[in-house]
């Protein structure tokens, strides 16, 4: 039989986990679910990734006035995908920031994304239909910016491509607490469908380069120590390093690319089949690698109907 779709299968709800950082951070974690990173400055909060949709978003705003009625006045979307930017508009925010590169994604293939994802994973767009349309940033930089929220000095960066071309990071350089977006995973399987497999670990070592002291992945628990930062850089460099080592090696010896798909499982699962959403990613991420091995240094567009026939071709 074949294997059910993407996550489609998976419907069993996680468990939510608030908790303080530092003075101002804040992590909304979910047991492998997309997190949300939440700065509390002297005036103003802002919220790192928004969310699935506005209604899942209701939970983050009823966490943060547990603990603040400072209005929230910027989101920022680490990167273009939708499971983590859909639930923008619940905020209310005066202002929504990304990299101008993230935006260039949203305008080629936001849509395409949108209808996409929803279908591979139908639990984590709850209440889907509160949904507006696709999230725009209002407020674009290339590079690097700095936000000041108060006397707290909120650095939002671009340390390289991984995950995706536009991948943002936000850096809290007084209390050396980093938000990494899917750049970084912890216990979670890396999604590398629109990434880029060989500036991934160059990124993560301009992470490690900051020596964060706390460190929100997209995925998995927060990690509170500076040997715990390590381990998940390590981990996401490790998978990311030996799927493209195998998928290159598969490539120079002529196979084709559902041979390499069934050597490349073999390989990692033993390390990584435990981690949430591993046999989810896999398919994505072993195309994806094909393809920058071969003839694609850039991610092709992922619609529903391409989602359908990669994997008829490689679980079919
Ligand atoms: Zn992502």
């Amino acid at each position: 039989m074949l294997k059910a779709f993407a996550s489609q299968a998976d419907l069993a709800e996680k468990k939510i986990t608030f908790e303080q950082l530092s003075e101002n951070a804040y992590a909304y974690t979910a047991e492998g679910d997309p997190n949300t990173g939440i700065v509390i400055g002297d005036d103003a909060v802002l919220v790192a990734d928004a969310q699935a949709t506005p209604v899942m978003a209701q939970d983050v705003i009823r966490r943060i006035r547990e603990v603040t009625d400072k209005p929230i006045r910027y989101v920022l979307l680490t990167h273009y995908h939708a499971v983590r930017v859909l639930g923008a508009s619940a905020y209310k925010a005066d202002h929504i920031i990304a990299s101008q590169d993230t935006r260039d994604l949203i305008v080629e293939r936001g849509e395409a994304d949108m209808k996409s994802e929803i279908e591979r994973f139908p639990r984590l767009f709850r209440s889907v239909e509160s949904v507006p349309g696709l999230t725009w940033p209002t407020l674009t930089f290339k590079g690097e910016m700095t936000l000041w929220l108060g006397k707290l000095e909120v650095r939002i960066m671009q340390l390289g491509r991984g995950h995706t071309k536009g991948d943002t990071v936000l850096w809290l350089p007084q209390q050396r607490v980093l938000f990494s977006g899917d750049l970084v995973e912890f216990g979670a399987t890396p999604y590398a469908g629109d990434a880029y497999f060989q500036d991934w670990p160059h990124t993560l070592q301009a992470i490690a380069a900051l020596r964060p002291a706390k460190l929100v992945p997209g995925r998995g628990a927060a990690l509170s120590t500076p040997e715990q930062v390590q381990q998940g850089l390590d981990d996401t460099r490790n998978f990311v390093s030996e799927l493209y080592a195998s998928v290159e090696a598969g490539v120079a010896s002529g196979k084709d690319v559902r041979e390499i798909y069934g050597e490349a499982r073999n390989k990692l699962k033993p390390k990584y089949g435990d981690w949430v959403i591993f046999d989810h990613c896999l398919p994505f991420d072993v195309t994806r690698a094909f393809d920058e091995a071969t003839k694609y240094p850039d991610p092709r567009i992922w619609t529903a109907q391409r989602d359908q026939e990669m994997w008829q071709a490689m679980e079919g």
